[in-house]
This record gives structure tokens, sequence and C-alpha cells, in this order.
């Protein structure tokens, strides 16, 4: 199986990250994508390729140009004033500041422009963001060449994970949404439509945000109840799409924790309602943070069911487009990750017996 990666994550390296008001270890680290690197590269049956650079139109594709030209711009600006630290936003645009107003201009004052465009206080701009986002993307879409030549199984090592940023906004440890920017480059060059798969334990509400209004995608979440687990205010099951695309959003919450039952019920749902939409192609936002290990208990999922899930996916029958997104317990993450893919491919699981 072939799979892309770019070292220049290793440049992203926020050091720590700010929950509920006071400084915790940063969860987005360079070790999360190593550990994976490392697990997919003892592995015989895995080929790693360099990730190409495609330029910023497919990321414009999706993205307003001012939210791209601010990761560009935005740590020089601060690096020139002096600051070393993070740069974390002062005042965010809320939802309700501007609610029947027209939208207001991003401000020239930095922090409050890091609030213009970033959602929460996971996200920092460091000296490495930009040139790593860019390489995400490139890293998604040299993988998505790869299913257009004909690779039935292709996946993209992406660091940051994506599905948190949406058109005109980024958070959620993601700056520029990865899969879909795939899709629409995928779309445009198949000229047939497809499924975006999210299994992350967090609900994918920037890839939500860009495809609700679209039938040409079908984007389908299986995630933790976000009446509990971030990103809280989107993600639940009345969310089904707008004009065109209602009916090409189904989003699966589930309880914390729940376990491979649940789980299973979900999965076979979400095949179902792929199967029905028969696109071309399933782009899948892999993300191992429903692992039991993780700090909040995850989906209560353990590395060998990660096989049969990989397995079950791949059973749509359709090429496979999969892209990382969370997983933050970095001791079992690759093997985890390879343990999914393994089942993806139609590989035999190789984890020790008992
Ligand atoms: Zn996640």
């Amino acid at each position: 199986m072939r799979f892309v990666y770019s070292p220049e994550h290793l440049h992203l390296d926020p050091v720590y990250e700010v929950e509920h008001g006071v400084q915790s270890a940063a969860s987005d680290i360079p070790a999360r994508a190593e550990a994976i690197r490392r697990a997919l590269e003892e592995d015989t049956d895995f080929v790693v390729d360099g990730a190409t650079d495609h330029g910023t139109g497919p990321i414009e594709a999706i993205h307003d140009a001012g939210l791209l030209r601010f990761l560009e711009q935005a740590w020089a600006e601060w690096a020139g004033s002096r600051k070393a630290n993070p740069l974390y936003a002062d005042t965010f645009l809320h939802y309700s500041l501007g609610e029947g107003m027209e939208r207001p201009p991003e401000p020239i004052e930095l922090g409050s422009r890091m609030g213009y465009w970033c959602f929460d206080m996971y996200t920092p701009v460091v000296q490495g963001t930009y040139a790593a986002a860019r390489a995400a993307v490139d890293v998604a879409l040299t993988a998505a060449d790869l299913v257009l030549e004909g690779e039935p199984v292709v996946y993209g090592l992406c660091r940051p994970p994506g599905h948190h940023a949406g058109p005109k906004v980024f958070g959620g440890s993601c700056y520029l949404n990865n899969a879909a920017v795939a899709a629409q480059y995928l779309l445009e060059r198949s000229g047939s439509r497809l499924s975006i798969l999210d299994v992350d334990q967090h609900h994918g509400n920037g890839t939500q945000q860009v495809f609700y209004s679209r039938s040409d995608v079908l984007y389908v979440s299986i995630h933790a109840d976000p009446s509990h687990y971030y990103p809280h205010f989107t993600g639940n099951a009345r969310e089904i799409g707008a004009a065109q695309g209602e009916g090409f959003n189904l989003n699966l919450p589930l309880r914390g924790r729940c376990g491979q039952n649940e789980y299973l019920l979900a999965v076979e749902r979400a095949l179902d309602a792929i199967a029905a939409f028969d696109g071309s192609a399933v782009i899948v936002s892999l993300g191992l943070d429903t692992y039991c290990m993780e700090d909040d208990g995850g989906l209560g999922l353990t590395t060998p069911f990660f096989h049969e899930v990989g397995r079950k996916v791949a059973s749509v029958g359709t090429p496979l487009l999969i892209l990382q997104e969370g997983g933050y317990y970095v001791p079992d993450l690759g093997k985890n990750t390879r343990q999914w893919l393994r089942g993806a491919a139609g590989l035999l699981p190789d984890l020790p017996r008992g």
C-alpha cells in the first residue's frame, strides 16, 4: 500500500495550548506523525512517497484567500514585533456578535485578526504553521493523484489535521482542510461525485460546512456526541444539509466510550448511506482518537477492532483515499493506524496473538 509523507510537519511544534484558561501541553505534536511513519516504515506491505507541491489553487477552491494570507503572514508580523510565544487570539468573532448585521471587516490589530479567522485556543500560529499546513494539503493531493492513477487504497499522513477548518475559519489543531481540498480536487478531475467518511472522535465541522449545501459530496461522520465533546456546536443528527445539499449530510453521534457493538451499528449505517449515494470514491478522515486509551476514553475502541473497521470500510468497493486526522495517545498511535490501514488494504492484522 502506498502512503504519502512530508517531513515539513516537524517544524510545527506549538509546545502549549490553552484549556480552560490555563496553559497545557500541546496535543498535536510532531511525535504523533513520526510514530505513524515509523510504524508504517517497519511494515514491508507499505511503501512511502514524498509530497509534491500543488500550489495554492486547490486550497483557494475551498478556503477564503484572506484566511490563507493570514496564515502565511501572521508569524512574520508577530515575530517582527519581537514576540516568540505562539500567537493566540485576544478577541473572537463570535456568531452572535455580528448576527443580523453585515460581516465586519478584518481588523488590523494582530491578536484580534487571529480571532477573526480562528475559533478556539487549541490552534495557535507558530513559526512552522504555514509551511506545515501547506505540506499537509500537498500530502493529501499527492495521495489523491495516486488514486487518480488507479491505486485502490492510498493513505496520506497529514499533519496538521484538517477537518475542523472551514472556508473562513480554522481551529481544533486544523488550519487547512486537507480532506475537503482533496475531495474538490478529485471531483474536478474525475467528474464524478464522492463521499467523505469521517471517523475521528470529533465531528468534522469544517468538512461539513464546506459541503453543507452541495449534493455532489456526501459527508458522513461517526463521532462522540457534541453535547459533551469538541467541537460542541456542530455534529448533531438534525444537521442534514441545506438547500441542494439537504439529505447529503449524515451525522451519527455516539456516547463517549460506547464500545464496539454500538460503533459497528453506526459504521453499518454510514456504509449503507455511502452505498446508496454510489459515488466514485470514498475519502476517509481517519482519526484514531476513538481509541480506549485516549485521555477521555475515546469511543472505547481497541487496536484489533481498528483492523475490522478498516476492512468493513473497504467493503464499499470504491477507491479509498485515507487521510490522517486526530489520534493523541502516541504510544499506540502507530500500531492503531497500521491496523486500520491493513484492514482497508485487505491485509491480515499483524498483531501478536494472545
Ligand atoms: Zn479528533
